[in-house]
């Protein structure tokens, strides 16, 4: 808790842990922890019950202006709930992809009749959603996209493959970039559509992972369906929604996670005092720079987060996403190097991994998803300091 902390936030701090605290008991305290990255296998349809009982009570989507279900919750305030909810050890959360990702991009550029439809579902946690960007040939870059969708009469109709598709088999609709514009090419003639999964036209495969899970799927679309109405913005505007919503995803998405990371390093520094790995002055000096790394990224974070409430987040968001995934992946590196030998060892089956061992796995993605690094660093060259463009084939 801060010092300076007004009394209404403080207020609001203790109304957030007295509520997890009291509710994390009885048939969900054994979800306390359960899930997150390369463990979301872990007790889905717990934490899912476990998600829908916040949203009861009004704790999903805090930051959503009120009219549209959520608190209201200024951006100190969702700092706090971030940090209560982690100290509280709450589960990880199944919805992020509905709450932060498609949610903020709806209250920005959808319709009425849109957020009428689909926001109320994503606050009481009964529609959960997944991102349909990424293609065989257009991961990084996007605009090469060629899944197409064509309008007939009252509905468009899907054909295409989509991939790397987190959390398809769970999710009940996906935000799909497809080309509308028969003939275009690159960012022209791409629109942003919204549609059900749970269809014949929609065929999901899941992908094993390095971890032995199956977080992300291919998606295969083929007739699939949706009304004409599910575009949001205009035929054609699809990339730009298409970048406010990787915006939201990259920047105040990620606070959750912030809060989560500040418990993994402790982890790994307790584990480095067990082990006596922190007598090694190297992995010492490593355990003070990745603690000096986590106290940048949560002003980062912070940041970023000042800048969403100012209006929509600019491409000033690739920093806090550079930042943090760079920094997850060289915990995993930090941490099996403190586990030393022992690290090398599967417990059980090839994939009956500790926590390390998963954290180490899963985060060599963290510096991929929600686009590469280079990616970033293009972007902060290029729309941050207004360098020249990189030269492009
Ligand atoms: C765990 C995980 C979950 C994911 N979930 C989703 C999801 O839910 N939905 C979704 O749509 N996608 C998802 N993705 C896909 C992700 O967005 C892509 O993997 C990412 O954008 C990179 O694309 P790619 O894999 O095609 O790699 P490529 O684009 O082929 O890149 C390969 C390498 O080349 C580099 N590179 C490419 N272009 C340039 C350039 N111009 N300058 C410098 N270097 C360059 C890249 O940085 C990378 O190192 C997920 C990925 C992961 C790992």
């Amino acid at each position: 808790m801060k010092q300076n902390e007004s009394p209404a936030d403080r207020a609001f701090r203790a109304e957030v842990r007295d509520w997890l605290q009291t509710n994390l008991s009885g048939e969900f305290a054994h979800a306390r922890g359960l899930g997150g990255p390369g463990r979301e296998h872990e007790a889905f349809e717990e934490r899912l019950a476990w998600e829908r009982h916040m949203a009861a009570a009004g704790w999903t989507c805090v930051g959503w202006p009120a009219e549209y279900g959520g608190r209201g919750a200024t951006v100190e305030q969702q700092v706090i709930f971030h940090e209560e909810y982690a100290l509280a050890d709450g589960p990880a959360r199944v919805n992020h992809i509905g709450e932060n990702l498609l949610g903020p991009t709806i209250i920005a550029f959808g319709t009425d009749e849109q957020r009428a439809r689909f926001l109320p579902p994503i606050v009481a946690v009964e529609e959960l959603w997944c991102q349909g960007y990424s293609e065989p040939g257009a991961g990084s870059d996007l605009a090469n996209v060629q899944t197409r969708a064509e309008l007939s009469g009252d509905h468009w109709t899907v054909n295409g493959q989509k991939v790397w598709t987190s959390l398809a088999l769970e999710a009940a609709w996906c935000f799909v970039v497809c080309r509308t514009e028969p003939g275009s090419s690159r960012h022209r003639g791409l629109s942003y559509l919204l549609v059900p999964m749970r269809q014949d036209g929609v065929d999901i495969r899941p992908i094993v992972q390095l971890t032995g899970t199956s977080e992300f799927n291919e998606v295969f679309f083929d007739g699939a369906r949706t009304d004409a109405g599910n575009i949001v913005g205009a035929p054609g505007e699809g990339w730009k929604i298409a970048m406010a919503t990787l915006g939201f995803e990259r920047g105040v998405a990620t606070l959750g996670q912030q809060v989560g990371f500040a418990r993994e390093f402790q982890g790994v520094a307790d584990l480095a005092r067990r082990t006596g790995a922190i007598d090694d002055p190297l992995l010492r000096d490593r355990l003070t720079r990745s603690y000096m790394g986590l106290e940048i990224m949560r002003l980062n974070a912070v940041r970023t987060m000042a800048g969403v409430a100012a209006g929509a987040p600019g491409p000033e968001s690739s920093i806090s996403k550079l930042v943090w995934g760079t920094w997850h992946r060289e915990l995993g590196e930090l941490a099996m190097d403190v586990l030393g030998a022992a690290g090398l060892v599967a417990d059980g089956e090839p994939c009956n991994l500790n926590d390390w061992q998963r954290l180490f796995l899963f985060s060599r993605s963290d510096t991929i998803y929600a686009g590469s690094n280079e990616i970033q660093r293009n972007i902060i060259a290029e729309r941050v300091l207004g360098l020249p463009r990189e030269a492009r084939g």
